[in-house]
This record gives structure tokens, sequence and C-alpha cells, in this order.
């Protein structure tokens, strides 16, 4: 079967691999639809160091092919959306409804047991993320599936294997924003429209994206930003300004920049709330003076997976969308076959796709 494997760094390509039987425990999926992240090119490009080589992929949808032994939540013919982090259903987090951060999310390129079902020429190579799903086939934990509405299109569903939950999520799951309240999302690329939807479905009076590109603030709008503002000018100064001088509720950062953590927690009000959702390098920081926090009462919080439950989550985002809350056919630029992923990446380090998804 094609899968897109990542060798080096700086070096993939679609190859040939054979993929091994489900063992106990696991699902064995014909991959429908896989979208292409920012997080995949992060592993071919080297900044989110993974072992190589590795298949490529953490966010998309197929239909159930076989299960080994044990598997009772789902069987074959389901549906399915893949979940990147898995839920064991018996560590702290998982057991307190928190399952991103199961403790068997582990980045070692294997499933549950460390070890993969693919491999080239003859030689086991890693998965990421415990899926691996940007091939024709992939077997993955029964931890890491969910059964979702035979309805709705693979295309669709596959987004909420990641951008989705992670935007709409840490708006109304993280945040948990409430209606009227005012919000600014910096960084308007693919997760960040997510928050902005994520708002606007919590009931947000005032969305303010903020992004350096007038085409992506231009496309916010359409997923319900009230206003926008270019940061070449201090953003925060502006949003204060849109504010009547207060700050908003919620700001989020959706870069993954210190800089911009600052720029944030500067645009909130006086007990306003700064929400973490991009993934900067390992060596970057922010600077908050130590005086201002008791006496602003502002949070500064992580948010990982749009803390979702997503057994629960991943099902309520598609509800979403049928019930058309939620905005997923927009969000995807234009599909791919397996054999076009040089050319999809090439468009997504470009800045030509909010997403780029991948049909079989
Ligand atoms: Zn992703
Ligand atoms: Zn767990």
């Amino acid at each position: 079967m094609k899968a897109v494997v990542a060798h080096e760094i700086n070096k993939f390509s679609v190859e040939n691999v054979d993929l091994a039987e489900p063992k106990a425990g696991e699902v064995l999926v014909k991959m429908k639809a896989t979208g292409i992240c920012h997080s995949d090119l992060s592993i071919i490009n080297g900044t989110i160091s993974w072992k190589l080589p590795s298949v490529l992929g953490h966010e998309g949808a197929g239909v159930v092919e076989k299960t080994g032994e044990l598997v009772t939540q789902v069987k074959p013919g389901d549906h399915v959306v893949l979940s990147f982090i898995p839920n064991c259903g018996e560590c702290y987090s998982c057991l307190r409804s928190e399952p991103y951060h199961c403790k068997e999310n582990k980045p070692h390129g294997g499933l549950l047991d460390g070890t993969s079902r693919v491999s080239l020429n003859g030689k086991e190579i890693a998965v990421m993320s415990f899926l691996g799903n940007m091939a024709e086939y992939c077997v993955v934990p029964e931890a890491c599936v969910v059964s979702v509405d035979k309805e709705i299109e693979f295309k669709a569903a596959a987004l909420v294997g990641c951008g989705v939950t992670t935007g709409v999520g840490a708006a109304i799951k993280t945040a948990a924003v409430e209606p009227g309240s005012t919000v600014a999302v910096f960084g308007c690329g693919g997760v960040g429209l997510n928050v902005i939807q994520g708002a606007k479905i919590a009931g947000a009076a005032q969305v303010i994206a903020v992004d350096l590109s007038e085409e992506k603030m231009e496309i916010a709008k359409t997923f319900g930003a009230t206003h926008t503002v270019n940061p070449a000018n201090p953003a925060h100064k502006e949003i204060k300004a849109l504010t009547n001088g207060i700050g908003v509720d919620y700001a989020f950062e959706v870069v993954g920049s210190g800089k911009l953590v600052e720029a944030c927690f500067k645009s909130t009000r006086i007990n306003g709330s700064t929400i973490l959702v991009g993934v900067g390098r390992a060596d970057d920081s922010f600077t908050i003076n130590a005086m201002i926090m008791p006496f602003t009462g502002k949070t500064i919080k992580g948010s990982l997976y749009g803390n979702a439950n997503f057994k629960v989550d991943f099902p309520m985002y598609l509800d979403l969308y049928k019930q058309g809350k939620l905005d997923l056919d927009r969000l995807i630029t234009r599909t791919y076959s397996i054999d076009e992923a040089p050319e999809a990446f090439e468009d997504l380090e470009s800045g030509k796709n909010t997403r780029g998804v991948i049909v079989y």
C-alpha cells in the first residue's frame, strides 16, 4: 500500500510499504481522507523532532476494515475519526475526562506497545502520533478511534481529528467563552479560524482577528470575526481602543511565539485570560512582570488538543457541522491524491491552503 514517509529531515516521498495485521486492541482502518497539517510539515523540516523514518499523518477519517482481538468499541464497516492522542481510559487524566493528557501519549513513534505495524523494505518504521494515516490503510490503537455518523463526508470528518478540535475546543472548552464576551485571536490560519468559529458558537459579542495577512483577516471575517487588527501597529493598543479601553475577556495565541503571548496578555482586561494554543520552538519563552499578576488577576492557560475528550467531542463537533453551526467545508482549500502529497506540502508551505486534504 502507498504511504507518505519522512525518511530524514527535509526528505520525504510516497512509498510502497507493508502493513501487518492488527494485534489485540488494534484496528485496521481503510483511510478515506487525511488532512495535511502544519505538524506533518514540522516533522519533515525538523521543527518537531521525531523518530525517522516515519509514516506521516495524524488527522483523518476512514472505515474500519478489521479489528484485532479484544476490540469492543468499533466494528468492521464503522466510519471512524482518528485521534492522535490515545484515551487509555485508565490513567489519572483519562479517569478525569482529560484524555488529552493521557499518560500513554509518548512520542516513541509506535502504537501503545511502542512498535509499529508498518515496514519499508522489510524493516519496521515509525508512525506519527500512534496513527501514521497519510497512507491507504493504517493500524491504530482502539484507544485512538471513535465511530461517527455515516452520513458525514469523510473529508469534513477528517478535519475534526486535529485542527477543528484544537481551535474550537480552545474557545468552548479550555477558555469556556461565554455569550456576550470579547475575544481576540492572534493568528488566523486553519486553527485560528476554528478558534474564531468556536468563539462565535459560544456567543461572543466581539471577535477581533489579528494577523499580518490582510487576506487571512478577510477570510476570518467570513468565519465570524467582527473586527480585524494588523499587528504592524501594536495590536494591544488597537484592541484596547476597540473595547472602550478595557481589553478583551479572552486572547488566544495561535502562532506559537513568546512575543505574541506578551501581546495577548497586554490585550486582555483585568481578570482576563490568555490562552496558548500555538506550539512554538522549544527555546522560545515569554516574560510577564511578576507584580502585575496579583494586581490584575489575569490568567495564562495552555490548551492542548482543545481539551478534547475526543470520544464525546468528535461526534459533538460533527453534530454542530450537521446543524450548520460549524463550517468544515470552507476550511478545505483543495483535495489531492496521495501521489500529489509533495505538491500538497508545497502548497501548505507557501500559505496557499487553509487545509489541504488527501482523498483516496
Ligand atoms: Zn495537526
Ligand atoms: Zn490515559
